[in-house]
């Protein structure tokens, strides 16, 4: 490896930093809400095209926007019965792996055909330019002519080809593909095309592929044997004219699906391996797939590679959706939330129009209007309508333990109940905060199944949303002057989904779920939740019940010793009843 020209390039790319040609678009976002207890997250292309605005990638009217790819181009590369069969609910919920009734048939091909048409474009503009581009969405490699599966609906590489070969290009195309897994779909795209060369690393063998360069590594290879790998390939490579990347990143260790076990700092080393290969050559880079918290930080460090060559880390503790919310915050004007000044209960009561508590406001402060109002600028309306729900809106009044938030909408000629919330001011160790009685997150056009279980406690399928959620409570916290946000998980996958930001107040009760985490992490969190409802979970032999405490995120440092945590968790040892 010629170590020089990549210190060539990244001086080139420091000294002459050029804007990323970025394409990404909220829509993204696959609206399929059960998608992140199958390993998927949703948020990737949101996480990353955060991280490298704030990062100074690219300036915030630098990011290009997607246009939906036509019939036409698809039909290039498609059979008609292909194309047909992705406007059925069945059809999709297998290639994305969901069930029929939680594919809003329109909204998740629109996601589709905008990637695909970003695609497209891309690779026009990079023939022109010569600048590395990158897509936020796609690398859809193993849609074949005729076939689709695996979050792969149809091939936007074998489309994008296709397009320009139409408008007259006839240069040499290679396809890099480095997913974790085998180009199946491309092979079958590209077959007896000798002016398309596939060039894949893969850590999966799912037989022979005609056609293509395949380099097949085993289980756990690991950075250096990889990178060795990619030399090889490289210089087997043909010299492209236009070259795609398939910058997958569910070669990260620790991936549900991937077994190539590379570390983030290998993934950026891959790709900086890469881009001084291509350098000058037109391109486009996809992210294929990726499984884990990580995949997004080795997407987005894909494009700091590209735009400046940079192996810099993304700090470990970075939560990008923190980070976003904490953005928007600064820029909400608490007028528009709630009441001011000149209260509006005020003038109402003294000009005895209405008493005070006929018009209720959440925590005293946020309007039903104002609540909508926030809700839609941290981005949590908008998805939630893509899933098929029309005239959202909020609706506030009392319950017994405090106030009572809804989010309403309006579906196949009913109103649904979408989100509800019950909450109020209360004291938990001797700190005031925003105590959440009662939260339920529903979308009551899915339907449980076989991939969509049930959970204890729930009537209907959840939102795909309390990440959002969370930290929405946050913001409102911060925004009421409380000390934090605090509840009593009733059963233990809502303490699970809430561990990220949350913690038991009570160290010893943390170590003991910290504990219960460690002891039944290689079971499904299904099983083990209902194995804890159902009485068969053992703490040191004895059966063990459920303890539902407070858990509790702080505005400032959380009161409690973590000695105290680690202690109890190191003694702690629970196992699983027959
Ligand atoms: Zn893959």
């Amino acid at each position: 490896m010629p170590p020089l020209r990549e210190l060539a390039y990244r001086a080139r790319r420091v000294l002459f930093p050029v804007e990323l040609p970025l394409w990404y678009s909220p829509a993204y976002r696959l609206p399929i809400t059960g998608t992140a207890s199958r390993g998927i997250e949703p948020r990737r292309a949101d996480y990353v095209a955060w991280w490298l605005l704030d990062w100074g990638a690219l300036r915030p009217d630098g990011v290009r926007t997607p246009q939906r790819v036509d019939w036409e181009a698809l039909e290039r590369v498609h059979t008609p019965a292909l194309l047909e069969s992705l406007s059925q609910p069945e059809t999709l919920g297998r290639i994305f792996a969901a069930d029929p009734s939680d594919i809003p048939v329109d909204e998740l091909l629109h996601t589709v055909r905008l990637a695909c048409g970003a695609t497209v474009e891309a690779a026009r503009q990079t023939l022109r330019t010569r600048d590395p581009h990158l897509n936020l969405l796609g690398g859809f490699h193993h849609a074949a002519p005729g076939a689709a599966g695996g979050f792969c609906p149809v091939n936007d590489v074998a489309v994008a080809v296709a397009a320009v070969r139409a408008e007259g290009f006839r240069g040499r195309v290679v396809v890099l593909d480095l997913d974790a897994h085998p180009p199946d779909g491309l092979a079958r795209c590209f077959a007896g095309d000798p002016s398309v060369f596939v060039g894949s690393i893969s850590g999966s063998d799912w037989g022979p592929l005609p056609g293509v360069d395949e380099t097949l590594l085993p289980a756990g290879t690991g950075d250096e044997p990889y990178l060795a790998a990619l030399e090889a390939l490289l210089a087997r490579m043909p010299a492209p004219e236009l070259c795609f990347v398939i910058a997958g990143s569910d070669v990260l260790a620790g991936d549900r699906l991937g077994l190539l076990a590379l570390t983030l700092g290998g993934v950026r080393r891959r790709d900086r391996r890469v881009a001084v290969a291509l350098d000058g050559v037109p391109s486009v880079w996809l992210p294929g797939g990726g499984y884990t918290d990580d995949a997004w930080k080795a997407l987005a460090g894909t494009g700091m590679v590209l735009s400046r060559g940079s192996l810099t880390r993304i700090p470990r503790r970075h939560d990008p959706m923190m980070a976003r919310y904490s953005k928007i915050a600064r820029r909400i004007s608490p007028e528009l939330l709630g009441e001011t000044e000149l209260s509006r209960l005020d003038i109402e009561e003294a000009l005895g129009l209405a008493p005070a508590d006929a018009t209720p406001l959440l925590m005293g402060f946020y309007t039903a209007q104002g609540f909508e109002h926030v809700l839609h600028v941290y981005g949590i309306l908008e998805p939630i309508r893509r899933l098929g729900y029309a005239n959202l809106r909020v609706a506030l009044d009392r319950s017994g333990l405090g106030d009572r938030m809804r989010l309403l909408g309006d579906a196949d000629g009913k109103e649904h109940l979408l989100v509800e919330m019950v909450a109020a001011r209360a004291i938990v160790v001797g700190r005031e905060v925003l105590f959440v009685h009662w939260l339920s997150l529903r979308s009551p056009r899915a339907q449980f199944s076989a991939r969509r279980p049930r959970l204890p406690g729930q009537e209907v399928p959840g939102l795909g949303m309390a990440r959002e959620w969370g930290e929405l409570l946050s913001r409102m916290a911060k925004r009421l002057g409380l000390a934090g946000v605090a509840f009593r998980p009733a059963h233990y996958h809502t303490a699970y989904s809430a561990r990220y930001n949350m913690a038991f107040v009570d160290p010893a009760r943390q170590g003991r779920f910290e504990a219960l985490i460690r002891d039944t992490a290689h079971r499904p969190l299904l099983e083990v939740t209902d194995a804890l409802d159902q009485g068969k979970v053992l703490l040191d032999g004895a059966p063990y019940a459920w303890e539902a405490t407070e858990m509790a995120w702080w505005v400032k440092e959380p009161p409690g010793d973590p000695a105290q945590v680690a202690a109890e968790r190191e003694r702690a040892r629970f196992s699983l009843a027959r």
